[in-house]
Formats: structure tokens, sequence, C-alpha cells
């Protein structure tokens, strides 16, 4: 825990840093009356609203993070309707899915698993949200759930036709912070933290996930 913490210190410092500077740069520009024109003002007052967002999931993010750790046991201990909660996340993501072009396809069961509703919904948020996400106009999301009945095990799986992770970083990518690469990753946002959270949560849960993925034509996530 304590060496979580001091990685996270530096972590953080580092990628709040970035944001940040930007919001500072601009706002000094704005002050110093260096946009004249009623566009460059709105304009630049965008950039800075962007950067804010950014800054506000991180930090949400963070102290998603951290509470994950603290979660007392009788709060694991919930009989969750799993398919009813992925049926709202995938709802409340309508009309970013509209905005992105992305059909979602599910297919959910009635089982129940044992633990936190909060963070399961968590987990599921963050798999579609990035199904969605690293998608292209036109793509598909498919969230399946099953019963292993002979594992005494539900399975999910969350499988996109999106632009795929290339092999030599598949493991990396439930690592804090890490992003594939900026460049691809400007235009969506994000912080580097949700699939380090959603590995975070599945173990909490005694779970395993794995990964699949090719470039270009999609990505696969097993939760058990
Ligand atoms: P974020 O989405 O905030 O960058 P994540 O921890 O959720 O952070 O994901 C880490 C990286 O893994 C992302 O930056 C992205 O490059 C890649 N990634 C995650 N999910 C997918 C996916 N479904 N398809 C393609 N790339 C993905």
């Amino acid at each position: 825990s304590e060496r979580f913490k001091a990685e996270l210190i530096t972590n953080v410092s580092h990628d709040l840093k970035t944001p940040l500077t930007s919001i500072s740069g601009f706002a000094e520009l704005m002050a110093a009356g260096m946009y004249q024109k009623k566009e460059d003002i709105a304009h630049f007052g965008q950039l800075i609203r962007k950067e804010a967002a950014r800054l506000l999931e991180m930090i949400n993010s963070i102290i998603f993070l951290s509470r994950i750790e603290e979660m007392p046991a009788e709060a694991m201990q919930e009989a969750v309707p799993l398919g009813g909660l992925i049926q709202s996340v995938v709802e409340f993501m309508d009309p970013f899915c509209k905005d992105k072009q992305v059909t979602i396809h599910c297919q959910l069961t009635e089982d129940k698993v044992r633990g936190s509703s909060s963070m399961l919904r968590e987990m599921a948020m963050n798999l579609i949200d990035n199904g969605v996400k690293y998608n292209r106009p036109g793509g598909h999301v498919y969230v399946t759930m099953w019963r292993d009945a002979g594992q005494h095990q539900v399975v999910l799986t969350v499988r996109d036709t999106g632009i795929g992770i290339p092999e030599d970083v598949q493991e990396r990518v439930f690592e804090r912070f890490y992003r594939v690469d900026e460049s691809r990753n400007k235009k969506s946002g994000g912080s580097g933290l949700g699939l380090s959270i959603v590995k975070h949560i599945v173990e909490q849960h005694k779970g395993t996930i794995t990964l699949t993925s090719r470039l270009n034509e999609g990505t696969t996530f097993v939760i058990r």
C-alpha cells in the first residue's frame, strides 16, 4: 500500500502537470488581452474547458482507485444482477455511442455475482467506454454474458471491432497511466487509468481478466 501510494504520487504529479500547464498558459494569454476576437476567446475557452475536464476525470479515477483498496468486506457481499447493471451502463452511454456512430449489442443473463455493485458498474463502464472510444464510425461492441456452470463462474466478454492494441504492449495496458500511443489517443481524452481500475476491481472480486487483440481488427476482454 505504501509503495502503491508513493508510485501514485510520482505519476499523478507528472500527469496532472501537463493539462494544468496548458490551462494556465491559455489563461495567462487571455488575461493579458492577447485574444481580442470573440472566436479566439471561444476557441481557447473550449481548450481550457477540455483540459479541465481531463483533469477532473483523472482525479475522479485516482480517488476511485484508492477507494477500491479500502472497500470494506461487507460492501463486497452484495448479490449483484450483473446483466441488469450492464444494461443500465449501455443505456447511459447511448448519446456517446450515437456521437461515435458505434452500436452496442448485448446478450445478457439474469445471473447474479457476489461483489460490489458500484465497483462492477465502474468495471463495465470502463470496458464498454473503451470499446466505443477506440472504435471507428460504423463499428460495433458486443457484450456477452454466460454462466460456466462447471466452474461456478459467470463469464463476461466485451468485444469490439475497433483499432486494436499492438501485441507488444498488450500486457502494459493494465498499468496505471499507460496509454498505447499519445498521438492516437489525443482526440479521445482519457487518463490511462481505466484498465488499471478494471483489473483492480476484477482481482478484488477474485476474478480473472484476459485480453486478445489484433491491430485494426478489434479487441476482446474476457472476465471470469
Ligand atoms: P484511457 O482509455 O484513459 O487511455 P485505459 O487504461 O482505459 O486508459 O486504456 C489504456 C490504453 O489501452 C488506452 O490509452 C488505449 O490506447 C488502449 N485501449 C484500451 N482499451 C482499448 C480497446 N478496446 N481498443 C483499443 N485500444 C484500447
